[in-house]
């Protein structure tokens, strides 16, 4: 559990928790897609569309590879690699967020990732806060949830973080260890991506293999504990929950 104690460590050199702020309680900060829901069968294929209605024909390149990417930088990038102007950007990330509503309403179905359900119950028996650190929009996340059946009540949205602007997955888990500043995170995640995110902000990260990466790909990252899924992993995790209060507390 080095690394563990690393990234707790990190965590100290910018927030202590002051035993006398009101309700320093600890968030999970998770993922969605891989993580908390199956990936989609096409989950690339929607920025295409998106950006193809923005400018009203066809791309040139395809867009690029989109696993662990937030949504603001998949647009970017697809932008970029077609050299289309980027001022583009909002007019397409509003097309996505519709067609994911349509999506959503068509009844394209996501399905909940093994575990999930018994792992936000379990972490919020433990006074744990479950939250959502994404790079989809915080509208595609509603829809995406609600067409899985996933709980949407059982997340603090006022303290959730989303992507749908954001150029890289660090600036949005930058802001979330700012505004939580104090409290003890955690990032749950699918992909390398997420990990990297997590160490910029000093955020400890466990990592699922439910989603794109396998278990031996993930242990490359710098997670502190990397499990097939919540199924069987969940003895595991809610241990490592339990080594977090007092780490940054030392
Ligand atoms: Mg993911």
């Amino acid at each position: 559990m080095t690394r563990w104690t690393d990234a707790a460590a990190r965590l100290c050199q910018h927030g202590t928790v002051d035993d006398t702020e009101r309700d320093p309680r600890p968030y999970v900060l998770w993922d969605v897609d891989g993580t908390l829901l199956r990936n989609g069968v096409n989950a690339g294929g929607l920025y295409g569309e998106a950006i193809e209605l923005a400018i009203g024909r066809p791309l040139e390149h395809p867009v690029p590879r989109v696993h662990g990417k937030t949504d603001g930088q998949i647009i970017w990038e697809a932008l970029d690699a077609n050299g289309l102007p980027r001022d583009l950007h909002s007019l397409a990330s509003a097309h996505l967020d519709r067609l994911s509503l349509e999506r959503h309403l068509g009844g394209s179905r996501r399905e909940i990732a093994p575990g999930v359900v018994g792992a936000l119950r379990a972490f919020a028996e433990r006074g744990f806060v479950n939250a959502l650190l994404t790079g989809n929009s915080a509208n595609r996340t509603r829809y995406k949830m609600e067409g899985a059946g996933l709980d949407t009540l059982a997340f603090d949205w006022g303290h959730s973080y989303f992507g749908d602007t954001a150029p890289l997955r660090a600036e949005i888990t930058l802001r979330a260890a700012a505004e939580l500043e104090g409290h003890r995170l955690v990032i749950i995640g699918d992909t390398p991506g997420d990990g990297i995110g997590a160490d910029a902000a000093g955020i400890p990260f466990i990592a699922v293999a439910t989603g794109h990466y396998t278990v031996a790909e993930l242990r490359e990252t710098g997670a502190a504990l990397v499990v097939e899924d919540l199924l069987g992993g969940l003895p595991e995790v809610l241990a490592a929950l339990a080594g977090l209060p007092s780490l940054d507390r030392a």
